[in-house]
């Protein structure tokens, strides 16, 4: 049976020893909550940390726990040292990783001996799932803690479905190359097949990091790994609604309200809620509102904020300085401002549970969200669902990632701090029509999508992109095929290969030799040619010198410039058409205007086309470029008889009607071929794919959509195969088999 199951740093059960001994409660928080629809008993599993070190369990607790969690809460443990949590948690996870993915490298430490033990904590964790997992199952692995971990899960079961989610920020690239482990880090995510973000920002950084720090392209979110093809996404996580929705119903909810209003004495209250940490902005947050009661003193003892920071990480000496920092600057305000009978913040240092914190969001004129960088903000959907009558307002900055689906609440920029200021003020003076308008709004959009929602449907989307990557490899070679074309080659009594050369077969190719073909490749072209049966096309971009120089004492067919010369077997070269030539001159200053704009570009003119190559330019530049240029180009070229051709890293402007197609059609009309074999890579190559017979074995090399019937993943692969082709090809020749 298929099952979905979870892996996160953190089971979402909480293990507590009493002096009745350990006592097992589920956890209630934004994620158990959210994947408790999805996980239930008989379909799913959760591997993770059950929150306590090894040293501080006994052998005979260990016992218990692994076999109470698999039995009464589908779970599986993984337990860590107190070293490892240290190196790895306390250490990468929260000094690396957390800072740098938030923008806050300046708290970021690089330790290898922590990076040793991230790889080393991922490796046991894996070492779990694999002793758990099925090859038919679903995996979804959550954060920043497990990396590593799909590449890991990936390598030892090839066919599994895996989705990783991130709940952090992923950062501009300019960041997260600062990381000295960052292609490792892409790498063990790769191994997803799909990587959720929240925000559409996220899957931008990160998509434009693998771009630069691995070379692989995408199209549509799509990274094309060569062999596989990885999706990345946004999904912005919901919360339980109905559960905050509801919570003003609770009669405890209700008592607890009603003391608060009591409390606070008629002052209309802003509310605070974080947990702590330095990228949640509190200091900036506080500075504000000393701000906002200094510039609109007639609010002061009107207005009263409420703060409640939840402890957090209180280990790492970071955190530490935070509080010392925030509970100075409360002292501060409080002296500042404050009157007898009126203490403008009240301070909490704790953390605060359901029934409390909802009776606050309901009552809360002002909620004051304005992390400087937050991967969601659950707080500030939170806060918008419980207050149920409408007339309370969020106030939230843009760093936040909830802010891009809350866009009806007063936005700020959480480093500005007059603009805070003023944005409690225009929350504070909203009048109500115009609030329960733009809560309505949000209510809204919160009840849709919700915690729910956003589970099922990143499971619905992994299953989606598991049937994209099934259809563009439905045309694999598989074993079968191989062995049909071989025995097909084999019998057949005219065989045509029509092979194109540019990076199809640059496996064979010298790099240094300006892309001279190697003895290999001489070789086997040798072979094939030799072959009576045979006839051999090579179809290339390149200009007629080179192909004379690199081909020309082959017994083989030679095409260039994409098909406008060709040589025939023992023949000159001689042109196929007479292709125009002015248009040139209209779309040289283009192409000029470009290569000014792009350092690393150039132009190269070949025989009637004009290619613009990009390879050694940035690569998101280039992307805006060649999008820019197709623009102008069909502005330009609109009755015109020419065409662009998108190239690998180069885009080539020819006039159309010189095509790959074109030129085989000469060879393919000439003679009734039992065999015919095409081999491409690009779009140049798909104008030769299109026109051959279904009979015909067309492969393209490597993924993306085609007209060729098959695909292998490699030149490597393709080279292979046409050492078994020449093989079989002379063993139909060798004297047995002529009879
Ligand atoms: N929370 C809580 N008690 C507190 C403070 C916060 O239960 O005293 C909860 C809050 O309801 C929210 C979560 O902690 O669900 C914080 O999530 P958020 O996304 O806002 O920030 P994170 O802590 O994940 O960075």
């Amino acid at each position: 049976m298929s099952r979905i199951v979870f892996v996160s740093n953190r089971l979402p059960i909480t293990i507590d020893k009493t002096s009745d001994g350990l006592e097992f409660k589920p956890s209630i928080g934004g994620l158990a909550t959210g994947l408790s629809s999805v996980h239930s008993a008989d379909s799913s599993l959760w591997i993770g940390w059950c929150g306590r070190s090894r040293q501080e369990l006994s052998t005979a607790e260990v016992r218990e726990i692994s076999r109470r969690l698999p039995e009464d809460f589908a779970s599986h443990p993984v337990y860590l040292t107190e070293r490892e949590l240290n190196q790895y948690y306390y250490g990468f996870c929260n000094r690396t990783l957390w800072p740098l993915f938030h923008y806050f490298n300046n708290h970021a430490h690089y330790d290898h001996q922590q990076w040793q033990s991230y790889q080393q904590v991922n490796r046991k964790f894996f070492k779990t799932v694999a002793e758990v997992i099925n090859e038919e199952d679903t995996i979804w692995i959550h954060d920043y803690q497990l990396m590593l971990l799909p590449a890991m899960i990936r390598e030892r079961f090839p066919k599994a479905k895996i989705g990783f989610f991130l709940h952090i920020p992923f950062p501009s690239y300019e960041l997260f190359r600062l990381l000295p482990w960052r292609s490792e880090i892409l790498q063990g995510l790769l191994g997803a097949d799909l990587i959720g973000f929240h925000a559409y920002d996220y899957v931008r950084h990160f998509i434009s990091s693998v771009r630069r720090l691995l070379g692989y392209d995408h199209n549509l979110g799509y990274i094309d790994m060569r062999n596989r093809l990885v999706k990345a996404d946004v999904f912005p996580m919901g919360i339980d609604y109905q559960r905050y929705q509801n919570a003003h119903l609770l009669k405890e909810v209700r008592e607890e309200t009603n003391e608060i209003i009591d409390k606070v004495k008629g002052t209309q209250l802003v509310l605070s809620v974080d947990r702590l940490d330095y990228t949640k902005g509190i200091p900036t947050r506080l500075k504000s509102f000393d701000q906002f009661l200094e510039k609109y003193p007639a609010y002061k003892e009107k207005v009263t904020m409420i703060m409640i920071v939840a402890p957090s990480r209180t280990e790492l000496s970071d955190y530490h300085e935070l509080l010392c920092e925030i509970e100075e600057l409360v002292g501060h305000i409080n002296g500042k401002h404050g009157s007898i009978g009126w203490v403008p913040v009240w301070f909490f240092y704790r953390s605060f549970g359901f029934n409390h914190l909802t009776a606050l969001y309901s009552v809360a004129d002002i909620m004051l969200v304005t992390p400087l960088r937050d991967g969601m903000n659950l707080v500030a959907k939170e806060y918008v669902a419980a207050r149920v009558d409408y007339k309370g307002m969020l106030v939230i900055s843009e760093t936040a990632g909830a802010a891009s689906e809350l866009g009806e609440a007063v936005s700020v920029n959480a480093n500005n701090i007059r603009e805070v200021a003023d944005g409690i003020k225009t929350a504070l003076e909203m009048p109500a029509v115009e609030k329960i308008e733009r809560n309505k709004a949000m209510h809204d959009r919160l009840a849709r999508y919700n915690v729910e929602f956003w589970a099922n449907d990143f499971l619905r989307r992994l299953n989606n992109v598991e049937e994209v990557q099934r259809i563009n490899s439905s045309q694999q070679l598989d074993e079968e095929t191989d062995k049909k074309l071989l025995t097909d080659a084999e019998k057949a009594e005219k065989r045509l290969f029509l092979l194109d050369y540019d990076t199809s077969l640059t496996g064979f190719s010298d790099p240094k030799n300006g892309g001279r073909p190697n003895k290999e490749l001489y070789e086997l072209l040798r072979r094939l040619a030799e072959d009576r049966h045979n006839e051999v096309l090579i179809v290339s971009g390149s200009n007629k010198s080179a192909m004379q120089d690199w081909f020309g004492d082959l017994n083989i067919h030679l095409a260039a410039a994409h098909g406008l010369w060709i040589r025939r077997i023992g023949g000159e070269w001689e042109t196929t058409e007479i292709p125009t030539e002015e248009w040139k001159e209209t779309l040289r200053p283009l192409l000029e205007m470009h290569t000014a704009r792009t350092p690393g570009s150039y132009i190269e003119e070949k025989d009637h086309s004009l290619a613009w190559h990009y390879r050694r330019c940035d690569p998101e530049l280039a992307a805006v470029r060649v999008s820019e240029l197709k623009d102008a180009f069909e502005d330009l070229t609109g009755n015109l008889n020419i065409g662009l051709i998108n190239g690998n890293r180069q885009i080539e402007i020819k006039d159309s009607s010189i095509n790959k197609g074109r030129i085989a059609s000469i060879l393919l009309n000439e003679k009734k071929w039992e065999f015919i074999f095409a081999v491409g890579d690009d779009w140049s190559d798909e104008e030769l794919f299109v026109i051959l017979p279904s009979s015909a074995y067309s492969i393209k090399i490597g993924i993306g959509m085609s007209h060729a019937n098959y695909r292998v993943e490699s030149t490597q692969e393709l080279r292979n195969l046409l050492h078994r082709l020449v093989a079989v090809c002379s063993n139909k020749n060798s004297p047995t088999n002529k009879g």
